[in-house]
């Protein structure tokens, strides 16, 4: 069994067995020919409850042809040019070598002495986003497993530094008196982390967005000074740089003015719209997000790169304190004066994966300009999607685009009842699903069910958008062809 342990001795049998498996994917991509083969969970589930987990097969090929059958063949395919559903992106070659470079090295970032390189490279790439997004010279910030992490973590730094120097401040019994104030159209994550940083429940306050889906300013501006007036602490504004459903972006300097005038944290969720901080053509619509506190970006959604690849970035690297915590074993405060580089120290987890690597490579093969250029044509994508979709009568679109989503639903000129259309959009995007012929995303909008398309793959064409539309049409039709008929 020592043959399977990754060594010296054992090069040849990695290199076959990895190679093997890279055949294997290869090969499958070369085959998919829609997104989804549309298998259901009562389909599938047996067939992974089948294999006997203590009978080992003892055989890398053995176990690659039972994966096909289980995982390979059945997956939900992203570079699928019809899969237009959530924030999935292509993944860059580039990257995914650097996946199979750090798991074989498996650096563990937590300290210099499991990582050495490695902590140096991940700590370039957060000084290289944080000049891209202009935080000045103190900047710091650690990579994390998503936006959701980033958004803890940016969350819980806003949470001790509205703490100190307050007024009446006494501590945790005073937790339920903060306030963040995120858009209605902001991330959930927001509130997860309110309750997991012991906010109470009133914590986040919701701030109506204005036509296209943005904070709406007057209104953030008035729950600023309710705040104030009714004697609680505005401990931070989240901010949405691109949000998950409307790809909208929140007027970032208007909110730094008003989080400076009420002296509050700024935290830019940039999860999404980071990629514009590589765009040739689109930088500017982050104006103002250098005045941010904190900023969370995710790597995996509009860099390209796979799971899990995000960080959380800040402007006065000091903050990063709140998160550090001294280990005998791993990080003694000694180290801190020996200035030993320890990741742990600005993290919330320990052990750490090595993600920046792939980061790291897609910008030495391919460049900021060739990410960007990649993100700028989904964008483009998504306001060419907006035209067809406004002037097609089928169908009712939100919002013009920012960056890449187009959030619609079908509308039958001879249907009035809003529930049966939504009856027939929920029917569309599971029969589209069902079909495997294409994959998008739902979400309500004023509650009613709507249809979203999320726009990550530069090969999706605008013919491949009409198609989708064609389907979706089409499945809602017959939806409301036999619900009349079931009424007759
Ligand atoms: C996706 C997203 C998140 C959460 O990021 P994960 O990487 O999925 O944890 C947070 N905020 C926004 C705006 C997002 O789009």
């Amino acid at each position: 069994m020592r043959s399977h342990l990754l060594n010296d001795l054992t090069a040849e049998h990695y290199r076959r067995s990895v190679t093997e498996g890279v055949e294997r994917v290869a090969a499958q991509l070369a085959t998919v020919k829609r997104p989804f083969t549309g298998i259901t969970v009562d389909a599938l589930a047996p067939r992974i409850d089948a294999v006997d987990l203590d009978a080992p097969l003892g055989d890398t090929t053995a176990a690659l042809d039972e994966l096909q059958e289980i995982y390979l063949r059945d997956a939900v395919y992203f570079h699928h040019p019809r899969y237009l559903a959530h924030l999935n992106c292509p993944v860059a070659i580039p990257a995914v070598l650097g996946e199979a470079v750090l798991s074989a090295v498996n650096s563990s970032l937590d300290t210099w002495d499991q990582s050495a390189g490695g902590t140096l490279i991940e700590r370039r790439l957060i000084d290289w986003t944080a000049a891209r997004i202009g935080l000045g010279p103190a900047a710091d910030g650690v990579f994390t497993s998503g936006g959701t992490q980033s958004n803890l973590q940016a969350l819980l730094l806003a949470r001790e530094e509205a703490e100190p120097g307050r007024a009446g401040w006494e501590g945790s019994q005073n937790l339920g008196r903060l306030r963040v104030f995120v858009s209605e159209a902001g991330h959930f994550s927001v509130r997860k982390a309110a309750k997991l940083l012991g906010l109470g429940p009133d914590a986040v306050v919701p701030v109506p967005v204005d036509h296209d889906r943005r904070m709406h300013t007057v209104a953030l501006a008035r729950a600023l000074e309710r705040c104030r007036r009714d004697g609680l602490v505005p401990m931070a504004v989240v901010a949405t740089a691109g949000t998950t459903d409307f790809g909208s972006i929140d007027p970032l300097p208007e909110i730094a003015e008003l989080a400076a005038q009420y002296g509050t944290w700024l935290h830019v969720d940039a999860a999404y719209g980071c990629g514009l901080l590589v765009s040739p053509t689109r930088r500017a619509l982050l104006d103002g997000i250098e005045r941010a506190d904190s900023v969370t970006v995710d790597y995996h959604k509009s860099f390209f790169q796979p799971v899990s690849s995000s960080a959380v970035l800040v402007r006065d690297a000091a903050v990063l304190r709140h998160a550090t915590y001294h280990a005998e074993y791993l990080n003694p405060r000694r180290m801190v004066a020996e200035r030993i580089p320890n990741q742990v120290d600005k993290s919330l987890q320990t052990t750490r994966r090595f993600d920046a690597l792939k980061l790291w490579l897609t910008l030495r093969v391919m460049g900021a300009d060739g990410v960007g250029r990649l993100f700028d044509q989904v964008c483009d994508l998504a306001a060419e999607g907006w035209r067809m979709l406004a002037a097609d009568p089928r169908f009712d679109v939100v919002t013009q685009p920012q960056l890449s989503t187009l959030v619609f639903r079908y509308v039958p000129a001879a249907v009035t009842d809003p529930a049966e259309i939504d009856r027939a959009n929920l029917h569309a995007r599971k029969a589209l699903f069902a079909s495997g012929d294409a994959v998008v995303a739902g979400t309500k909008v004023a509650g009613r069910h709507y249809l979203k398309f999320t726009l990550l793959n530069p090969e999706t064409t605008t013919g491949d958008l009409a198609a989708v539309l064609d389907l979706i049409a089409g499945h809602a039709e017959q939806y409301l062809g036999e619900s009349l008929d079931r009424a007759s």
